[in-house]
């Protein structure tokens, strides 16, 4: 049974507190399947991966979410890049000289259109004050070190489950077109290292012949920094299989679709309930993953999350010509554009609007990365399909995720995964039920957290 339903009235909520209730089951050595009742906010990858660490360790797991079915939004067709080494923020210094030609250019792979919107202006002061190198260092050292442990776990699932979603370990080629930029992505590298990054630096001739496909872009190429440890697959479909797993096992999760959460009820430090458009729902505990729609829920319990729909592209090519697609994931740095194989379809995606809140497809912006294939694979497609899409990043000033606890002793956040979700969802669903448990993270939270 999934959390319970209660229409007209609210039940009074658990006596003991969740962490007392885990500690308990756990003094008592007992399976936790007789555990505690979760209620999931929102069935993308950061929800979806959450709902399947709750559900691993025993727990009662129920997911609602609003659309008729899993990763229909921002984790439909993002980049598919599990891109653990690169995790360095959009906020850093070198962003600053970029902005005021990338707000001059409507072909700019950054693009502003001011709203009357005090967050969109929070957003934009918070990030500029993020983008100094001592911040972009920590940024970056804390994201890495979750990163990594995104990818152990994700090396722990695919080698103890059958899961089909185009996974591929194909390295990632990053791609300068600017001596200048190269220059400054080799000295990265020497940081990065430092951090455990392994990485080599390949002249325009080596990185060619470590991707042929890569040569109409050959004669622009002024260097390319390699990742051998950089996986690739689908998010929509590695959502569908998590979820297959967690309902097709015992003690399935509870999917509810259609089900628009409206309002927390909360008293006392706790929340008794969440109030949706198919009436109230209880659990002793819930985890808010609601991707760009968190800070409106969130707003009403006097709690300001700093997070900003980012507008980002991709289009699915079928691939034409297989030479002419890269088998190892490419990404051209200075137009901010990234190109996986995905199964048979090039997936290519790129693009940041900080546009307001329409998820509406500008065709102009989709005409841009056409065109940006076309200058860089022009053999890898006929251009007949182009499946275009756009998705919101949900984005933080500093470029990382919002983890953890709240002022309410029985809710978790997992949000604001920028363009990260797919790269960080199964740490940040670790994370969030380690920590609910009353475990210890297996990564410092500092720099995650609300406070
Ligand atoms: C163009 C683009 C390319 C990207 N490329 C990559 C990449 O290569 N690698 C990578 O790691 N990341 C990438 N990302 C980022 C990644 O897609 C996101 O970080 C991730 O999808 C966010 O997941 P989420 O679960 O937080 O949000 P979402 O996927 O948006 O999920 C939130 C869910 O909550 C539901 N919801 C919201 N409000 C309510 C409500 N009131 N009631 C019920 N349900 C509700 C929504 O319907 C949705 O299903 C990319 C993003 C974009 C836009």
């Amino acid at each position: 049974m999934g959390a319970s339903r209660c229409p007209t009235s609210l039940q009074r909520g658990n006596e003991l507190s969740f962490s007392s209730v885990l500690i308990c089951v756990h003094l008592c050595q007992k399976s936790f399947v007789t555990s505690v009742k979760v209620l999931i906010l929102g069935a993308g990858v950061a929800g979806v991966a959450s709902a399947y660490y709750f559900w691993r360790d025993g727990h009662e797991v129920t997911v609602l979410e609003r659309n008729e079915a899993v990763a229909l939004e921002t984790s439909f067709a993002n980049g598919g890049q599990l891109s653990y080494s690169y995790v360095a923020p959009l906020a850093s210094p070198s962003v600053i000289p970029k902005i005021p030609p990338w707000l001059l250019r409507r072909d700019a792979p950054l693009r502003f259109s001011p709203e009357l919107d005090i967050e969109q202006w929070r957003w934009c002061l918070e990030f500029l004050a993020a983008c100094n190198a001592k911040t972009a260092d920590i940024t970056t050292e804390r994201l890495l070190r979750l990163s990594f442990y995104s990818r152990d776990l994700m090396h722990e699932l695919v080698s103890t489950e059958a899961i089909e979603f185009e996974y591929v370990r194909n390295g990632k080629l990053v791609v300068h077109t600017e001596r200048e930029s190269f220059e400054s992505a080799r000295r990265l590298m020497a940081f990065q290292a430092s951090l455990g990054c392994e990485q080599s630096a390949l002249d325009a001739r080596e990185t060619v012949a470590l991707e042929p496909a890569l040569e109409a872009m050959a004669p622009r190429i002024a260097g390319a920094i390699y990742t051998p440890s950089e996986d690739a697959g689908d998010c929509w479909k590695f959502c569908n299989e998590l979820k297959r797993l967690m309902t097709t096992r015992s003690n399935p999760v509870a999917y509810r679709f259609g089900v628009e959460v409206e309002r927390h009820l909360a008293a006392q430090g706790r929340l008794l309930g969440v109030e949706t458009s198919a009436g109230v729902f209880e659990a002793d505990a819930y985890v808010l993953a609601l991707g760009t729609h968190a800070p409106t829920l969130m707003a009403p319990l006097g709690v300001r999350l700093p997070i900003y729909p980012l507008k980002g592209y991709s289009l699915s090519l079928p691939i034409a010509d297989e030479r002419g697609a890269p088998r190892i994931s490419v990404t051209d740095y200075r137009r901010k554009v990234v190109y996986a194989r995905i199964g048979g379809e090039l997936r290519v995606a790129g693009m940041a609007d900080l546009s307001g809140r329409q998820c509406h497809i500008d065709v102009e912006r989709v005409e841009q990365l056409v065109d940006e294939v076309k200058a860089a694979f022009p053999q890898a497609s006929d251009f007949r399909e182009l499946h275009p899409w756009c998705g919101m990043r949900p984005a933080t000033p500093r470029g990382t995720p919002i983890l953890g606890r709240t002022r309410y002793a029985n809710l978790w956040l997992n949000v604001g995964h920028g363009a990260l979700g797919f790269t960080l969802a199964l740490a940040t669903g670790r994370v969030v039920a380690d920590i609910a448990a009353g475990r210890e993270p297996r990564v410092p939270l500092e720099g995650f957290t609300l406070h």
